[in-house]
This record gives structure tokens, C-alpha cells and sequence, in this order.
């Protein structure tokens, strides 16, 4: 199997007025290095896209990429053609390499604009390559630029950067660096399109954790009935352990419950509520993993945190509203 390191550069509308709704960014230029199994590189493709949404680069674009709209339209070729160019430049068996998780969002969305066959098979994994870097570094939760990964390895900078096939190119180098035998049981999941019905719902098995993606609903409370989303499986055996602490919200966004196997002991799930992308419904996402005391601790404390605040916040709504009928009551005994 291959891996398709790929970089995008795209455009936007100069004002949200002219934004379509569709197509918020419009892909200008596709990069890519095809690397063998061994990440040895093999073969690089790189293409010109000439706008049809936008047809002028805005500043920061022209900033960025350092490209001109007379180099789009002299040596761009139309999405529709190099798309399918692309694809089929990748081969059959290969996975996406991509620094961070826009580019392949953004690629989808251009083909779901002009209508192109999406070839892949759903759900669509890749590997994120800075967030794989994140992790073989332990910044779980920090981001970097691919510029800085650069530097710290001290990569040389020999091409220029924002340009896709450049970035690619340097994505690559990184990625050839990482130890990916032990990172790639790390692959990410596209969620630009979610499981269609329940049979496409699936659970995934990482190093540390269960993963599973739930369909779209129209609404967080048709959501959260999903009686698969809000199932809690052991993370070793994964049969359904008993409830010990029932899904509880901290936020709009987040759930947490505990389970535990009569087998291997206690288990922390979270439900992460997401946009779907088509911003109309959202979908779950639920995490499952091995729990200790302390974890246990930590999760109940939260709970009776929320649930205090909410009693305050009760008795201030009822404080106030007291004060506000004492009020009436008194200016209406004074009209009278
Ligand atoms: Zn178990």
C-alpha cells in the first residue's frame, strides 16, 4: 500500500457577501508525493487550478501562495479535470497523508461542488500527520504548524512553503521521521460523510481507546436517544458493562458516563457532539477507555459540581423572581 501525501492551497470569497454557500474555500493548486510502503518517495504530482467561484485571488491568498490570477488562468486546469487526473494519478491501494484535517474536507466538498464519484470506500481513514507527530512527541493536546515541525527537526528548507507540492513534500519528510510502525494503528476518520444508516455505524479499536461514530440526527436530543451511541462497552471484550453512572452533560458539547465489566473492571465513556457537515444535524462521537479510581473520582466530582451549580442557580433564579414580585406586588399597592 501507498501513502498520498497531499497539500492543498485554496481561495475564498474577499467579502462573506459573495461567499458561496457550497464552496467557502475553492481549491487552486493540488500537491502530492506518493511514497512506497517504506516511505520512500516514488513518484509527485502537482497541478494548477484555474477558479470558477472566485475568480480573483484575495490578498491573503496571493500572500500565502505567492501565485497570481494570470498564473491560474495561463497554467491552471479546471477542477473537473484535474480532480479526476489526480485520482487517478493515486493508484488503487493507498491511504491519505495529511498535515492537519482540513485538506481532506476541503477536497470532498470541491467534488461534492462539481459532482465528481467520490472512489473511496466509507468511512474514509488517513493519517494526520501533525497530529501523529503531537502524539509521538506527547503534546496530546497542541497543534503545530508544519513550518515549526521543520525547524525543531532541522529539516532543511530548501523549497518554499505554501506551495502544495512543497508542503507535501515537507509533510513527507516529517512523516518519514515519525515511528509509524507504532503510530499507525493511529489513523484518523473522516467525518465529511458520516455513517449513513446503523449498519455503517462502527466501533474502533485504537492502542488506549474505542472510538465510535454515530449517523446524523436533526437535533442533540434525537441524537442522544441513540440507544447504540449510548451503549458502554468494555474496552477489553467489549460486551456491554453495567451502568454505574448515567450520561451526564457538562456542556452543549460533551456527555460522560461510567460502565463496569463484571470481568475487567471499570470503563470512562464521552459523547462528543459535532456539526455535521452539512450544518444542518449533528452527530456523536463516543470514546470509551479503561478507568481507575482516580479517573472514577474525578468523573463523579464533576458530576456533583454540575449538579450543585444547577441547585444554585436555581435558588438565584427563585431569590430573584421573589424580589421581583415583592416589587410589583408593593408599585401596585402604591398605585392603589
Ligand atoms: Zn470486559
Amino acid at each position: 500500500m501507498n501513502y498520498i501525501v497531499l497539500d492543498l492551497e485554496w481561495n475564498q470569497a474577499a467579502y462573506k457577501i459573495d461567499e458561496e454557500d457550497q464552496l467557502p474555500f475553492e481549491i487552486i493548486e493540488i500537491g502530492a508525493v506518493k511514497l512506497d510502503e517504506n516511505a520512500e518517495k516514488i513518484d509527485e504530482y502537482s497541478a494548477l487550478i484555474r477558479p470558477q467561484v472566485y475568480p480573483f485571488l484575495v490578498r491573503k491568498t496571493r500572500e500565502i501562495t505567492h501565485l497570481s490570477d494570470e498564473d491560474l488562468d495561463n497554467n491552471g486546469v479546471y477542477f473537473e479535470e484535474a480532480c479526476p487526473q489526480f485520482l487517478e494519478w493515486c493508484g488503487k491501494d493507498y491511504i491519505f497523508c495529511i498535515w492537519g484535517t482540513s485538506d481532506l474536507i476541503q477536497l470532498q466538498r470541491n467534488m461534492a461542488y462539481y459532482h465528481l464519484k467520490m472512489p473511496w470506500k466509507y468511512p474514509l481513514k488517513y493519517l494526520d500527520v501533525q497530529k501523529l507527530y503531537a502524539l509521538e512527541k506527547g503534546e496530546n493536546k497542541t497543534r503545530k504548524t508544519l513550518e515549526h515541525v521543520i525547524d525543531l527537526y532541522g529539516i532543511e528548507k530548501d523549497l518554499p512553503f505554501h506551495r502544495a507540492v512543497d508542503d507535501a513534500e515537507y509533510t513527507a519528510r516529517v512523516f518519514r521521521l515519525l515511528d509509524r510502525e507504532h503510530f499507525e494503528s493511529y489513523f484518523s476518520i473522516d467525518y465529511y460523510r458520516l455513517p449513513r444508516n446503523r449498519f455503517e455505524e462502527k466501533t474502533y479499536a485504537f492502542n488506549t481507546y474505542l472510538k465510535f461514530v454515530s449517523r446524523e440526527y436533526p437535533m442533540k436530543e434525537d441524537l442522544m436517544k441513540s440507544r447504540k451511541l449510548r451503549e458502554l462497552p468494555c474496552f477489553y471484550c467489549r460486551r456491554l458493562t453495567k451502568r454505574t453512572v448515567n450520561w451526564f452533560s457538562d456542556s452543549q458539547k460533551s456527555y460522560f458516563a461510567l460502565g463496569e465489566c463484571r470481568e475487567h473492571g471499570l470503563i470512562r465513556a464521552r459523547i462528543r457532539i459535532k456539526t455535521a457537515e452539512d450544518n444542518k444535524g449533528v452527530f456523536g462521537v463516543r470514546t470509551v477507555k479503561p478507568c481507575t479510581e482516580e479517573d472514577k473520582a474525578v468523573i463523579l466530582n464533576k458530576r456533583d459540581n454540575l449538579k450543585n451549580k444547577r441547585k444554585e442557580r436555581r435558588k438565584r433564579v427563585s431569590v430573584k423572581e421573589k424580589a421581583e414580585t415583592e416589587k410589583k406586588t408593593e408599585k401596585r399597592q402604591k398605585k392603589g
